[in-house]
């Protein structure tokens, strides 16, 4: 589909069509995995459309010409995992340069910033990203990059795009998003005001469980080029059939989206009644305290939920062990519900006073929550939940 017709489109259009046009030589609707490694030349020093796949590949520019439209952005520029685009990002970055990061972030972010980044001369401070003040009075003259996450991993804490938007334009920062958890398809950091996407493809874009891929989204033309200097210049591709597989995933990314989002809801809503849980974190439960932050910056609320179990952290693991339907993985994304204990697992790298000071209980547990049928994700998690009650009565006699 040609790119004036797109910006016509409405999402799940595009989704299904951005960047993709029947196979010209075969009329295939589907675009085909091009593993070629090298394309002809027109004449010497005379090159066709493409060159060199680590350079351009037309799978890949299908899957970012779709990206790209789905975030909003000008030009998107996808790399061989989600911490791959991140350090494509943070390369921007040189020695003497600060960077103001929310306090709650992907495990991978921080120990790419610690034993990566910091190590080049450039500073990491971290603040509690729900107040916007806490970002401003951060800011320093070398500034150069805000970093946040929102909803946070795994306690859902929100970030007002918008707000901190009108900080970094006013003093020429750049403001990165990683919108994993949410995509675009339910908020669109671009539109609000963000200069860089980052996306780990691994999970909603992919949707299945069955691939490894990342993806930076910008508006800025500069940038765009920066990043895919970066792109060829490091290296860190995907390839072909993984882009495919990305193509095909997105086609569904808004039914999808769509699903995770209500079962979500369902088992927020269960597990806010259930006697064995002493709290919830979900941003769609109007008892969230974030809900109007979140509302005003989403048109969903995705498909992540964390509780904390009423009792102790070995108590957590007993349920987190006991259900049948979520599997107990890390990761998240996929149509399957899977189901984690975060101070054992996501977030065992992080010290328990860490812990504890990012709000992460040790009773905590982290669903992502699939597209099955949402009474039998309910029913699973009320027979885990159960264990508790047994074990408990068996003690006390
Ligand atoms: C998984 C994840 C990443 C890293 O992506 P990979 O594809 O695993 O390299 C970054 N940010 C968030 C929020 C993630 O969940």
């Amino acid at each position: 589909m040609k790119k004036d017709t797109q910006s016509e489109l409405r999402f799940a259009t595009r989704a299904i069509h951005a960047g993709q046009e029947p196979d010209a030589s075969t009329g295939a609707v589907v675009i085909p995995i091009h593993p070629s490694s090298t394309f002809l030349f027109d004449a010497p020093g005379k090159p066709g459309a493409y060159e060199y796949s680590r350079t351009q590949n037309p799978t890949r520019a299908a899957l970012e010409e779709c990206i790209a439209s789905l975030e909003g952005g000008s030009r998107a520029v996808a790399f061989s995992s989600g911490c791959a685009a991140m350090m494509a990002v943070l390369n921007l970055l040189v020695a003497g340069d600060h960077v103001v990061a929310g306090d709650q972030l992907y495990g991978g972010a921080l120990r790419l910033f610690k034993h990566l980044i910091e190590p080049r001369g450039i500073a990491f401070e971290h603040v509690d990203t729900r107040n916007v003040g806490n970002i401003m009075a951060a800011i320093r003259p070398n500034t150069r990059m805000v970093w946040v996450e929102t909803p946070t991993n795994p306690v859902m804490r929100i970030v007002d795009i918008q707000e901190t938007a009108r900080i970094t334009k006013g003093c020429g920062v750049w403001f990165v998003v990683d919108n994993t958890f949410a995509t675009p398809y339910f908020q669109r950091p671009l539109e609000l005001g963000a200069d860089i996407v980052v996306e780990s493809s691994t999970k909603y874009f992919g949707g299945h469980s069955d691939l490894v891929g990342g993806v930076c989204a910008v508006n800025d033309a500069r940038l765009g080029e920066r990043l895919a200097f970066y792109q060829n210049a490091a290296g860190a591709v995907p390839s072909p059939f993984d882009c495919w597989l990305q193509l095909r995933g997105i086609k569904t990314l808004h039914v999808r989206m769509e699903r995770h989002a209500a079962n979500a809801l369902k088992v927020a809503s269960f597990l806010e009644k259930h006697p064995r849980v002493a709290r919830v974190y979900y941003p769609g439960l109007r008892s969230s305290p974030q809900y109007a932050t979140a509302r005003k910056q989403m048109s969903g609320f995705g498909g992540m939920v964390s509780f904390e179990v009423r009792g102790t952290d070995r108590d957590a693991m007993r349920v987190a062990s006991a259900t049948k339907v979520f599997m107990l993985a890390e990761s998240l994304g996929g149509v399957e519900s899977l189901i984690e204990h975060a101070a054992t697992m996501t977030h065992a790298k992080i010290s328990k006073p860490e812990r504890a000071r990012g709000g992460l209980a040790e009773t905590l547990i982290r669903l992502s929550v699939g597209i099955e049928d949402a009474a039998d994700l309910v029913a699973d998690l009320d027979r885990a939940l159960g264990v508790l009650s047994k074990r408990k009565g068996k003690r006390r006699r």
